[in-house]
């Protein structure tokens, strides 16, 4: 039988074998193995020009792909080739996004604890801006520029202090976060980087969560930014850039998050009506490019039946895949192969760690027997840039797939790539 999955458009049964575009994923299995992510290019293209979309009225923006998501090369490499610039956090990320291509000036430095050295490596780089998150750290990048005899751009990322209601754990724009500076400090913030010759600032910053799904937080959150941006502009400081951040939400099970035009439109209305439509409009989506974009396909090693419930023992575990472990998030669990013979039961599909939080799905109704494969969906984001290797397990392959052609994007580690960095006592 044909069919597709409703909400994941990129994958489909043929046959009643799981496709991602046109390649039979069980064929992916047996030659890489498993664990093994799987990610679909066309998806991710999809995704990246959902955005460019919704931006095109604007007279200039730039998307600013988050890269904490997924930063693997040749992932990195297809949105800069799309046109993406990019979010980063650290270091490591900026210098992941110049090696997979990024132009420098494409990128924002995000986060809260950036160190002199990072700030020193960005600075070189010639990034288009950091994003400050707290007094000390402007005073700090203001020695760093001074140091390297150049002038630092800079975007103050500001807590409005607006609740995304999504899982608290990733939830950021409240005022009891650790992100951001305080709304009520912000105009004071903005006067204390104008006094610093080292700063030239070019915007402003905000980013409130992660998995939001609905458009009224960031309608919160633009609302209390364009009042803010008033305050700071008659005070004689310009803005060259508004920056709404990341965080809008995906399909995991039954969630109908808004798509960006949904979502952008009113927040660019709300631009026009003050007078701000010139400023050039950034975003920092990550979950959204690549979320639904991969899965995470394994192998049923053990079915294990128990006095309450039956356990599927998978190949795959919270090394691999730790949202479930970490958040308690739902995950949509599928056969590649439709067994129609085969009654359906209800499982719990855990993995081979020795934690009782490693779990990928509680309670799912599968036709499954030893040695099929399963496919864990919604994992292309926090996915594989999360996964550890706890338990000595090695880390695995990675897949991207373009129509037919298949590329094999990260070998599958090896033992001693584990250990490659320790050593025995003389
Ligand atoms: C994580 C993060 C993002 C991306 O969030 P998503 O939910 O993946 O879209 C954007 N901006 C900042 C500052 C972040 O920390």
């Amino acid at each position: 039988m044909n069919a597709s999955l409703p909400g994941f458009p990129f994958f489909h049964y043929h046959q009643d074998q799981l496709y991602l575009e046109q390649v039979d994923i069980a064929a992916l299995a047996a030659q890489y193995g498993t664990p093994l992510y799987v990610y679909s290019k066309a998806a991710l293209l999809h995704a990246v020009s959902s955005y460019q979309q919704a931006l095109a009225h604007t007279p200039s923006h730039l998307v600013c792909y988050a890269v904490k998501a997924n930063s693997s090369l040749a992932i990195l490499q297809t949105l800069a080739q799309a046109g993406c610039g990019f979010d980063i956090v650290s270091g490591g990320e900026l210098q992941r996004v110049l090696t997979a291509g990024a132009k420098a000036n494409t990128v924002v430095f995000s986060g809260v604890g950036k160190t002199r050295a990072e700030m020193h490596q960005a600075l070189k780089a010639g990034i288009k801006c950091f994003n400050v998150e707290s007094l000390q750290e402007l005073d700090v990048l203001a020695s760093v520029a001074k140091e390297a005899g150049t002038q630092a751009p800079v975007s103050l990322r500001i807590n409005p202090d607006v609740d995304a209601k999504t899982h608290p754990y990733i939830s950021t724009g409240l005022e009891n976060n650790k992100f951001g500076i305080a709304y009520k400090q912000a105009l004071a913030a903005y006067q204390h980087a104008a006094s610093l010759p080292d700063l030239r600032i070019v915007g402003i910053d905000c980013h409130i969560g992660s998995q939001i799904t609905e458009a009224s937080p960031y309608l919160d959150t633009v609302n209390r930014l364009l009042a803010l941006i008033q305050q700071i502009e008659s005070h004689g400081i310009h803005l060259e850039h508004i920056d709404l951040g990341g965080g809008l939400g995906i399909t995991y099970h039954d969630e109908t998050p808004p798509t960006p035009t949904n979502l952008y439109q009113p927040l660019i209305e709300r631009l026009h009506a003050h007078g701000l439509q010139s400023r050039e409009l950034l975003v920092e989506p990550g979950r959204s490019i690549v979320g639904n974009a991969g899965a995470l396909i394994t192998q049923v090693l053990y079915l294990k039946p128990g006095a309450h419930k039956n356990f599927c023992i998978v190949d795959a575990a919270m090394n691999d895949l730790a949202r479930p472990a970490m958040y308690e998030a739902y995950h949509e669990i599928v056969e590649l192969k439709r067994h129609t013979d085969l009654p359906a039961a209800p499982y719990d599909v855990v993995g081979p760690v020795c934690e009782s939080s490693d779990w990928l799905g509680y309670d799912r109704q599968l036709r499954v027997q030893a040695g099929d494969f399963l496919a864990v969906l919604s994992a292309g984001a926090y996915g594989m840039t999360m996964s550890s290797n706890y338990n000595s397990r090695t880390r695995a392959a990675e897949i991207l797939v373009d129509g037919k052609s298949v590329h094999l994007i990260r070998k599958r580690e090896t033992v001693t790539d584990l250990y490659a960095h320790e050593q025995l006592l003389p």
